[in-house]
């Protein structure tokens, strides 16, 4: 596709929802601001009272806690309790779909005191935790010892569980994979509560190689042990500003961690991080980073930048200065760097209050940012809501990298929304055909990024109001959407499914692979217990007519006659 010409749309009519969402930052302001500092503040109390418990300690609680979710999930009545699920709130989530599944019957497991760090393994290079230990959390207990996950996720609120079950990634996932790719082994409480510790090569490697994706449909996670990497105190990180059509700039950017002679693991050729915004049909900027010590970063003439301080320009608008002053390099605070997407909510924050990029604002009220995700949701309603899922997209789109360029031409025409964010990730050649895997044969192929083992993948992150929103023309977000998700599965990409999804249950198993999943559910007893992943991930209220067909597949399946799946 080289036509970029977006259609011509006609104007909308204003509606009074329209106006909500335009002064919804004075709610931000006086309501959501105050209260989510106050939150980050309570919930860093708690964490730092956690970390002055022993391991031991912290170990001891946790198994007396996984012994009350295993005693909950006895507690529960097939006949007329409902299906499982987690008792978190749904507006807590970071993630952006409806959660509908707990607007009908179901059945609770709280899972809310799982929130410590149980221990950080510097002989194995393992840190082993809690599901609802997030991103900012573990990053203040491993980056003094100069140690991290091998895979932070940027938004400080993500959690362990959410990254496992649902999908995480960043700038190092061009050399680790998915979050879930750097788990060693998960500690899951079963449907009939049993609690099992699964790894690559144990007796429960199929339920290890279903857990990702699966989105808490095949058990509790209740603890995980995920892989550490040595890290040094800075982030030397290069702009480099990039001018030309789509198809360029996606060339561009492969090029930027990706060497054209194959030598994928060469770490002399590939750099430690890497991401890249496109900000206009013509310009972006490419960012690679590389660990530093702390003296280098302070040798004479080296740029520090502590991006992390409240009043500091938002990290996506100091990128874009690559475009005018050319290449540069600086030096970033290794956390502050992991974090720098935060504090304006990648660059969602323009849209939720319009001014609070302006120097000003940073300096007076800058330290309040970002308001929670979960607050935001919860004071939004459902007419805004609703608008959102309309008016506004968030959305990723998981393609291989050698077709970034038609899904950044794709995305252009249908949607254009800026800026665009690039974000490179492994995909394994697992043993097991997983729910998301690799195209078949591109290991002879061996493009650009690829090895005999992993075909390299993107995350386009598509995330904000669409151009046409943004002229008050007509759009149409659902529709959009699913036009996105059709390409996706003609192009063997994936939709992660914090999302939206439009998706029905046809579609969702062609874009996915349900081989090894439903295998894993009917030999695990999770059938008629959890909710299966498209239940969950179904947009509408469930009616009670869907409830109780869901509750009584366990009839029709029974778990002793269990065909295992064929490897790939
Ligand atoms: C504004 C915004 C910013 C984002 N930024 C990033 C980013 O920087 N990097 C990134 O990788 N992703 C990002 N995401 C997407 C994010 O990865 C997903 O939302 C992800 O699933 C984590 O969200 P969460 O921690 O709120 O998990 P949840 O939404 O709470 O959980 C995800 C799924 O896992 C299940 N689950 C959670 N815990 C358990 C458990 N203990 N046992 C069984 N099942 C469980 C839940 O039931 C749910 O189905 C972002 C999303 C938004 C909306």
């Amino acid at each position: 596709m080289s036509d970029l010409e977006t259609p011509l749309r006609p104007k909308r009519k204003t509606a009074i929802v329209d106006f909500l969402v335009q002064f919804r930052w004075i709610v931000v302001i006086f309501v959501v601001l105050p209260i989510s500092f106050t939150i980050y503040f309570l919930t860093y109390l708690g964490d730092v009272r956690s970390e002055m418990k022993s391991y031991k300690r912290r170990q001891k609680e946790h198994d007396e806690n996984v012994q009350k979710v295993v005693k909950r999930l006895k507690e529960r009545n097939p006949s007329k309790d409902g299906l499982v699920c987690t008792a978190r709130k749904p507006w807590i989530a970071v993630g952006m779909r409806n959660v509908d599944y707990k607007r009908a019957r179901h059945f609770e497991v709280d899972l809310s005191a799982f929130r410590n760090v149980l221990e950080i393994d510097r002989e194995r290079m393992i840190a082993k935790v809690e599901p609802l230990v997030n991103m900012g959390q573990i990053t203040r207990v491993t980056v003094p010892l100069n140690l991290a996950l091998a895979v932070v996720a940027e938004f400080d609120d993500l959690t362990v569980g959410g990254l496992i079950n649902g999908y995480g990634i960043e700038g190092s996932s061009h050399i680790y994979g998915l979050f879930s790719d750097t788990v060693v082994a998960y500690e899951i409480v079963l449907a009939d509560g049993r609690v099992v510790r699964a790894t690559k090569d144990n007796e429960y490697s199929d339920l290890f190689y279903a857990i990702p994706w699966s989105q808490g449909t095949l058990g509790f996670l209740v603890s995980a042990e995920i892989k550490l990497i040595p890290i040094k105190e800075y982030m030397r990180l290069t702009y480099k500003p990039v001018v030309g059509n789509l198809q360029e700039i996606a060339q561009a950017y492969s090029d930027s961690f990706a060497p054209r002679d194959g030598d994928q693991d060469n770490p002399e050729k590939v750099p430690d991080f890497v991401e890249t915004m496109i900000y206009t049909p013509t310009e972006a900027v490419c960012m690679t980073g590389r660990y530093a010590s702390k003296e280098e970063a302070k040798k004479k003439g080296n740029v520090i930048n502590e991006v992390g301080w409240w009043f500091k320009p938002w990290f996506y608008q100091h990128a874009q200065k690559a475009l005018k002053k050319g290449e540069f390099v600086e030096y970033i605070p290794t956390r502050e760097y992991y974090h720098r997407h935060t504090r304006s909510i990648y660059w969602e924050g323009k849209l939720i209050l319009p001014f609070a990029d302006q120097w000003w604002f940073r300096f007076f009220l800058g330290w309040m940012m970002p308001p929670k995700i979960s607050l935001l949701k919860a004071t939004q309603g459902e007419a805004i809501r609703n608008y959102y899922h309309d008016m506004h997209v968030i959305q990723d789109m998981l393609v291989p990298l050698h077709k970034v360029g038609n899904a950044l031409e794709w995305v252009h025409h249908e949607m254009e929304v800026y800026p665009i964010w690039l974000c490179p990730h492994r995909m394994y050649k697992s043993p097991i055909k997983t729910m998301i895997y690799t195209e078949p044969g591109f290991e002879h192929h061996r493009r650009q990024g690829d090895t005999h083992y992993s075909q390299m993948y993107t995350d386009v992150g598509v995330y904000y109001a669409p151009g046409p929103v943004l002229r008050g023309e007509v759009f149409d977000g659902s529709e959009a959407v699913r036009r996105m998700e059709s390409w996706l599965i003609e192009n063997h990409g994936f939709q992660p499914q914090y999302a939206v999804s439009e998706l029905d249950e046809k579609n969702f198993w062609r874009m996915f692979d349900a081989g090894h999943y439903e295998y894993c559910r009917r030999k695990y007893g999770a059938v008629g217990t959890f909710m299966s992943v498209y239940y969950k991930s179904k947009k509408g209220r469930k009616t009670e007519k869907e409830v109780q067909e869901a509750e009584q597949a366990i009839v029709e399946t029974p778990s002793a006659e269990v065909d295992e799946p064929v490897d790939y």
